[in-house]
């Protein structure tokens, strides 16, 4: 199975690797540069580096798992172990990791002497589904998620589903949230079988990221640069994006993982999409019913909400002033560019708080 994007391809399975191997013939790289985080390192690349045919000489850089590590320091470390490696132009860096590693990755190969090939092997399944592919690389200035990076295109993607038999069972969740948003954004029959799942095998994992990679690309085919069309994706990211920054920078509530951030985005940005008399009670209620029942509920107090809203006037992709949404106009469609009040937002976040009650 493979997916074609704007200039590369999504190659599902083990023969990613002999299309790796052929790409580092054809190319004729000087070095390949494994960049992996701590876990990754030992949980993956036993794995992985059987598959890496190849005469080339190779060094692999290790950095320190987490989100914390997606920022400038590690990439200034990282430029620095190139430099001393003595790394041209014509070297290949080789992402190996979840979606920090991706991006971070990307976003280092895209600026080293002005940019080098880099591939990705995505062995979360968020990095899987999402992160890996669609050629957007960032990296976070302290609080603020993804504000420094590039489009650049990797050169492959391999998703070789055997690397999530080691993805803890949180870290599965959190790549779920971006399926379900997938379904919920261009797909209700996709939402719907997602919705139902209650057991997952490894055959009919293989075939729902194979969706979820084919929803997304379709975005990024239409609207690389993220003028239109391709904003769709960022469905529950608005409000999930400044709730996750805020999760890691302030004790008021425990650290989330992106996905898990994202669920309550996209719970809170169904509210404001009911609100705004697009999607109906039923429809939220059901989308609210479905994450909440795989996500745990999380108690923002005023403050936390206050401080939240606060980062979301920061959020990047806010023009002149206002904060731009994208909204459910029902289930499996979308509809960019929206503005929603203040209080809306206060009233989504009462509204998720009282679930259950
Ligand atoms: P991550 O890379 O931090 O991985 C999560 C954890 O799982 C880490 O501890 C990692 O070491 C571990 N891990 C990864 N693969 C494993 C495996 N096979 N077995 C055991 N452990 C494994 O985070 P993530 O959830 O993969 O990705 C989140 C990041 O992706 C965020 O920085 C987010 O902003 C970014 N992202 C980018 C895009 C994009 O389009 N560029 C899209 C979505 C998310």
């Amino acid at each position: 199975m493979q997916i074609q994007s704007t200039d590369y391809q999504v190659i599902f399975g083990k023969q990613g690797y002999s299309f790796l191997s052929t790409l580092i013939k054809e190319k004729k790289y000087s070095k390949l540069i494994l960049l992996t985080d701590d876990i990754v390192n030992e949980e993956c690349l036993p794995h992985f580096l059987p598959f890496l045919e190849t005469e080339v000489p190779f060094e692999i850089i290790e950095i320190e798992s987490g989100e914390d590590q997606k920022n400038i320091d590690t990439c200034h470390q990282i430029w620095q172990i190139l430099a001393d490696f003595g790394v041209d132009r014509k070297a290949l860096l080789i992402n190996i990791g979840g979606g920090m590693i991706t991006d971070l990755g990307g976003f280092v190969a895209a600026t080293y002497k002005r940019g080098i090939d880099f591939v990705n092997i995505p062995t979360s399944l968020l990095a899987m589904v999402d992160a890996s592919v669609g050629g957007k690389n960032a990296i976070n200035i302290h609080q603020l998620k993804n504000m420094v990076g590039t489009f650049a295109d990797p050169k492959l993607v391999i998703v070789d589903v055997d690397y999530l038999q080691t993805l803890p069972a949180d870290q599965m969740r959190s790549g779920l949230a971006e399926m379900y948003k997938h379904g919920l954004i261009a797909d209700a029959s996709y939402w719907n079988q997602l919705k139902n799942l209650d057991q997952l095998t490894t055959d009919m994992l293989e075939e729902l990221i194979y969706f979820s990679v084919y929803v997304k690309n379709e975005f990024v085919f239409a609207d690389k640069n993220e003028k239109n069309v391709r904003k769709a994706l960022n469905f529950g990211h608005t409000l999930g994006h400044a709730i996750e920054a805020y999760s890691h920078q302030n004790k008021g509530i425990k650290p989330l993982l992106h996905g898990e951030a994202i669920a309550i985005g996209m719970i809170l940005e169904a509210f404001l999409s009911y609100k705004k008399g697009y999607l109906d009670w039923d429809a939220y209620k059901e989308i609210q019913n479905t994450l909440n029942l795989m996500f745990q509920t999380v108690a923002f107090s005023k403050n936390d909400i206050e401080i939240c809203i606060d980062l979301l006037k920061h959020d990047k992709k806010n023009t002149q002033d206002q904060i731009q949404f994208v909204l459910l106009e029902k289930i499996g469609q979308y509809i960019i560019d929206q503005q929603v009040s203040e209080s809306w937002i206060h009233e989504a976040f009462e509204a998720y708080l009282a679930i259950g009650d």
